[in-house]
Order: C-alpha cells, then sequence, then structure tokens
C-alpha cells in the first residue's frame, strides 16, 4: 500500500507514518512545519519506502501528484492548539477548511481514494450541567464568534460535514477520528497542549502553570493507541461513512492532579502556580471543565481498547523530554 500522511512530521503524523514503516508500508508525507517538526521524521529519512514534501496542502498541483499516485490518505494535517488557534485564527481556518476542501475533491476525482480524516474532541463544544461524557451523536453547544477558540471546533465540524457530503452523494470512502487529548512523544507544548507543558516545566524546576482551578478533568491518551485504533478503523469497512470517539476514558484526571503526578515522577522542586484563564488565552476564554469520550462505537466495531495506562504514558514522555532537555 502506498499511503500519504498529511501533515505526517507532527506528532501524531509522525508516529503513524513510523509504524506505518514498520508494517512494510510505502509512506509519503506532506506537512508545511507549521507546527510539525523535521527532528519528528529524520530518523525515517534512510528508509527506501519513506518520503517526504515539506510543502503546504494548499498547494493544489502538488496534492493531485501525491494523491493520484497513493491508496489510502490519512488527513492530519491541521491548524491544532487551544493556544496555536487563538494566535492565528485566519491561518488556522484557511488551512483547516481550505486544505480539506481540496484533499477531498482530488481524492474522489482521481480515483475515489479512501480518506481518513482526523477531528477533534473540540467538536463537542462548551460543558453542559451533568453531561461529562461525549457519543458521537451528541449534540454540539458552542460559543460565539467573538471567542476565537470556538473557530477550531468550527473549522473541525465543517471538514466533517464535508467528508460525510463526499461519502453521501459520491461515495468516496471517509472515515472520521475525533482525538481526545492525545499525548506522547514528540508533542510540543509550544501550542499550549499541557502534558509536555507540565513536564518541561517540571524537568526544569520552573513553576507548573495550572490554568483556571485546575478542577477541570481531561481523559489523556497515549498516542500510540491512538495510531492502533486509526489504523484499526482503516482496515474496517464498516468504518466507512462512520464518525468514532478515539480516546481513553480510564486515563482520566484534574487537571491539578496531573501536576502533582507530573512533579513527583519527576522528582522536581516546581512550585504548582494557578494562573487565571485570562492571562493564559484571550479574555472571556471558556474552558471545558470535563470531556471524556465514549469509545463504545470505537470498541464494538474493532474490538480496540486503548491499554496504555497514563503512568506509562507520562514515564515515555518524561524519558523523551529529558533527552530533548
Ligand atoms: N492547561 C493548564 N496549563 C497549561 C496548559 C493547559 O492548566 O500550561 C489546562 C487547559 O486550560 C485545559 C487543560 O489543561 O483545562 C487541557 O488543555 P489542552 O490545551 O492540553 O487541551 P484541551 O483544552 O484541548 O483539552
Amino acid at each position: 500500500m502506498k499511503i500519504l500522511i498529511t501533515g505526517g512530521a507532527g506528532f501524531i503524523g509522525s508516529h503513524l507514518a513510523e509504524e506505518m514503516l514498520a508494517r512494510k508500508e510505502d509512506v509519503i508525507v506532506i506537512d508545511n512545519l507549521s507546527t510539525g517538526s523535521i527532528d519528528n521524521i529524520k530518523h525515517l529519512k534512510a528508509n527506501r519506502r519513506f518520503s517526504c514534501h515539506i510543502d503546504t496542502i494548499m498547494n493544489r498541483p502538488l496534492m493531485a501528484r501525491l494523491i493520484k499516485d497513493c491508496d489510502i490518505i490519512y488527513h492530519l494535517a491541521a491548524a491544532v492548539g487551544v493556544k496555536y488557534i487563538i494566535d492565528n485564527p485566519l491561518e488556522s481556518i484557511k488551512t483547516n477548511v481550505g486544505g480539506t476542501e481540496i484533499i477531498m475533491e482530488l481524492a474522489n476525482s482521481l480515483g475515489n481514494k479512501k480518506i481518513l480524516l482526523a477531528s477533534t474532541s473540540e467538536i463537542y463544544g462548551k460543558d453542559r450541567p451533568g453531561k461529562h461524557i461525549f457519543n458521537e451523536n451528541d449534540d454540539r453547544v458552542l460559543g460565539t464568534t467573538t471567542i476565537s477558540r470556538w473557530s477550531y471546533s468550527c473549522t473541525k465540524a465543517l471538514d466533517e460535514f464535508l467528508a460525510l457530503a463526499y461519502w453521501r452523494e459520491k461515495r468516496l470512502p471517509v472515515v472520521i477520528v475525533r482525538f481526545f487529548n492525545t499525548c506522547g512523544s514528540r508533542q510540543t507544548g509550544r501550542y499550549g497542549m499541557v502534558v509536555p507543558r507540565f513536564v518541561k516545566q517540571a524537568i526544569s524546576n520552573k513553576p507548573i502553570t495550572i490554568y483556571g482551578d485546575g478542577k477541570q478533568t481531561r481523559c489523556f491518551t497515549d498516542v500510540k493507541d491512538a495510531i492502533e485504533a486509526v489504523i484499526s478503523l482503516s482496515k474496517n469497512k464498516k468504518a466507512v461513512g462512520e464518525v468514532f470517539n478515539i480516546g481513553n476514558p480510564d486515563n482520566k484526571l484534574t487537571i491539578n492532579a496531573l501536576a502533582k503526578k507530573v512533579r513527583a515522577m519527576t522528582g522536581s522542586s516546581s512550585a504548582i502556580r494557578h494562573i487565571p484563564y485570562e492571562q493564559a488565552y484571550e479574555k472571556d476564554f471558556e474552558d471545558m471543565r470535563h470531556r471524556e469520550p465514549d469509545i463504545s462505537k470505537l470498541k464494538r466495531l474493532t474490538g480496540f481498547s486503548p491499554k496504555i495506562n497514563i503512568d506509562e504514558m507520562l514515564e515515555n514522555i518524561i524519558d523523551y523530554l529529558r533527552v530533548e532537555a
């Protein structure tokens, strides 16, 4: 199989590329390095089944060549990270919507190639009273357009609508996956993600910065589990035209507990500091208090259950970031 991974130099994309090469597939990566890094894929370059294009998915002629030549597309290229979206709203919207449109259209016109579309738990939007667990059919509750955080959720929802429209009208085989707080080596804290930020802060004995009261919870998924789920869905005919949550409900933690755990596991002397949301993000920023994935649909179809617990996940990340530091 020839596999095209958009965003393949990113955190999740590079793990997927590595796994596909280990499975003896041919892998072509396209990445504009906006949030990805050449360091993430440098160890793959010697592999003769690997090739890489540093370019944007908005480059239509290039995308046409790559898509024509591949059997399946994992479309992971997107502006990601709450902080990144807030800081780069225009680029985020243009890439997330325009880029996906180009890929869907070409995949359809150049041989109806299968597409795995990466989406996000941000899709579900705001908290609502008493609701912590989200399944694929749940309503989306979003804030007003002046709060730029919500643009990410909207762009990814448009991507999902587009993919499903291509499936319904053109029978383009699409599978949509919504990642919930995926973590692992190569994830950078630069765009706001909490785990690499806390680990870096702890390793350097700087204050661990918790936004808000820290009582909000998240379920953290190891990237290796996420990749396995994605691959098993891509092989399952019944997944086509469907949306799946990918996450690990067992790795649920308050952000306060995460900070303490990271500090203990690194043997750090970092102080733990609470910072108001407004200072961390933007005025009127709204955070989700709780967000847990219901993964019963994924389990039912593929038999997949995540295996990597929070301690093992954090150990890997700490080891990785210690070497990097
Ligand atoms: N967070 C934090 N300190 C940081 C970065 C994030 O306390 O340095 C909080 C953030 O406000 C949120 C949680 O950690 O409540 C998860 O944030 P992240 O950006 O990793 O993911 P998401 O908000 O998309 O769940």
